[in-house]
């Protein structure tokens, strides 16, 4: 098969060379319960299985500027630099002329030490770190496998980023224990860590043994959704009143980019899903991240005569992409909301909707609030008026849409409107769209 052209677009593969080895034992980990799908397995990807990805990759992306290699775990800096060092090496000797390869890695920090953070700059590696909030909410979920804190750890290794000159995002869960206490959690990050970019992401986790997407009950650190939603608001409410163009929120961004210009560049809340796959040690690759099941293993990249491209095309992953549309209840599908949200994420929906159709996200009501709560400014947005902002806060919102418009770049979509002329107004006015902000 020409890999080439079996990947006419950009994909994301989180490749995980520890599996599900990790250093921490986080209550909510989804990834330590995948050790029961590889028994005896030592988790460490051989440098045959990192070269091989990082070639197909690369040649999978042979069109385009840029090819994004993510590494994920388990905690991926157990493998150890001289691991990523070998990587940068094949990366450099496969890339090619006028391609860039950018390295992403998610972490713990607990190994994060002024070597990495050196090797990290050099290389151009955006980093992950996870951080759930101030001290008493990051050790609600948040330890180490012996039961102790890791929160000074983690903290130190932000700062040492910071010291370095490495670029690094702060990925938050937003669980039981935090989710009630928003602005303690947002400005501890601005303010105390100097962060800019955050990502939310919600725990939505269900109560099983196998660490699978099955059944329906939900364990007590999972988020309530209207405590979600209030989560939200509280933040955006602050975010737009001083910190749009000084901190870069991702859920914010994508939904405003989904509200002005119909699309997103989050998996969770675009159209379709299969183009986020995970990489486990052995060569294994997996729909997604968060499925990765033995009933959603592609194959291996090692072994099926296709590679990597060939999997990603397949009809079993196109089919797992398309599912996520194919299998909205009525309620999404005429929900005022659907062009933001499509749903979200299938693994969160374990709901029953009132009709009793089942599929409605778990985190419906929370995404509701505050869809609704940030209309007005995404419809102002769209409208080239802001609404009600100062002349300072109008040319920071100005500079908030360019950053999502070029995020957005280069996307086909771009050019959709939010919604159809004769649609209802995405801003709630109850008008026509064409008789309101699509004027
Ligand atoms: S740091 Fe990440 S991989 Fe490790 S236990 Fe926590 S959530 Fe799991
Ligand atoms: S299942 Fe969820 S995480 Fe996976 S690709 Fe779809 S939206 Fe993204
Ligand atoms: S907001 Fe709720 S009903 Fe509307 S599309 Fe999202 S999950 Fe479905």
């Amino acid at each position: 098969m020409n890999l080439v052209a079996a990947s006419a677009r950009p994909f994301h593969v989180m490749a995980k060379p520890t599996g599900a080895r990790c250093n921490c034992a986080c209550d909510y980990c989804f990834f330590l319960k995948k050790e029961r799908l590889y028994p005896g397995s030592e988790f460490r990807m051989p440098d045959e299985i990192m070269e091989s990805f990082v070639r197909q990759m690369i040649e999978a992306h042979a069109g385009l500027p840029e090819v994004e290699i993510a590494w994920q775990g388990g905690e991926p800096t157990l493998m150890g630099i001289d691991f990523f060092r070998r990587a940068v090496e094949a990366e450099t000797r496969y890339a090619r002329a006028g391609q860039r390869v950018a390295n992403s890695l998610q972490t713990n920090g607990l190994l994060i030490d002024g070597e990495w953070c050196h090797f990290l700059r050099e290389n151009g590696f955006l980093i992950g770190l996870s951080l759930d909030g101030p001290r008493e909410l990051h050790d609600a979920y948040r330890r180490d496998r012996a039961g102790a804190s890791v929160f000074d750890r983690v903290v130190r290794a932000a700062r040492l980023m910071r010291e370095h000159g490495v670029e690094f995002n702060i990925l938050a869960t937003v669980n039981a224990a935090n989710s009630p206490h928003p602005l303690e959690v947002y400005r501890f990050f601005r303010d105390e860590l100097g962060a800019r970019y955050l990502q939310l992401i919600p725990i939505v986790e269900r109560e099983n043994e196998t660490g699978d997407q099955e059944g329906t009950r939900l364990t007590e650190r999972s988020v309530e959704p209207a405590a979600y939603g209030r989560f939200l608001i509280a933040i955006f409410d602050e975010w737009v009143r001083r910190d749009v163009g000084s901190m870069f929120v991702t859920f914010f961004d994508n939904v405003l980019a989904a509200s002005v210009y119909g699309e997103s560049t989050v998996c969770a809340l675009r159209r379709e899903c299969g183009e986020a796959l995970a990489l486990e040690h052995n060569g294994d690759l997996y729909a997604c991240d968060h499925f990765v099941e033995p009933r959603y293993l592609l194959g291996n990249i090692m072994s099926e005569p296709g590679g990597l491209a060939g999997l990603v095309a397949s009809e079993n992953q196109r089919a797992f992409g398309r599912a996520k549309q194919a299998t909205l209840p009525r309620v999404c599908r005429e929900c005022r909301f659907l062009f933001i949200c499509n749903g979200e994420c299938p693994k969160n929906r374990v709901l029953g909707a009132p009709d009793g159709e089942p599929g409605l996200n778990y985190l419906c009501a929370g995404f509701k609030r505050f869809f609704g709560r940030i209309q007005p400014f995404a419809a102002g947005l769209a409208a080239g008026r802001p609404p009600k902002l100062t002349l300072d806060q109008v040319l920071r919102v100005q500079e908030a849409a360019d950053t999502v418009n070029r995020g957005l770049a280069g996307s086909a979509a771009r050019s959709r409107p939010a919604a159809g002329r004769n649609d209802p107004c995405p801003c709630g006015s109850g008008r026509k769209y064409k008789h309101c902000c699509g004027r």
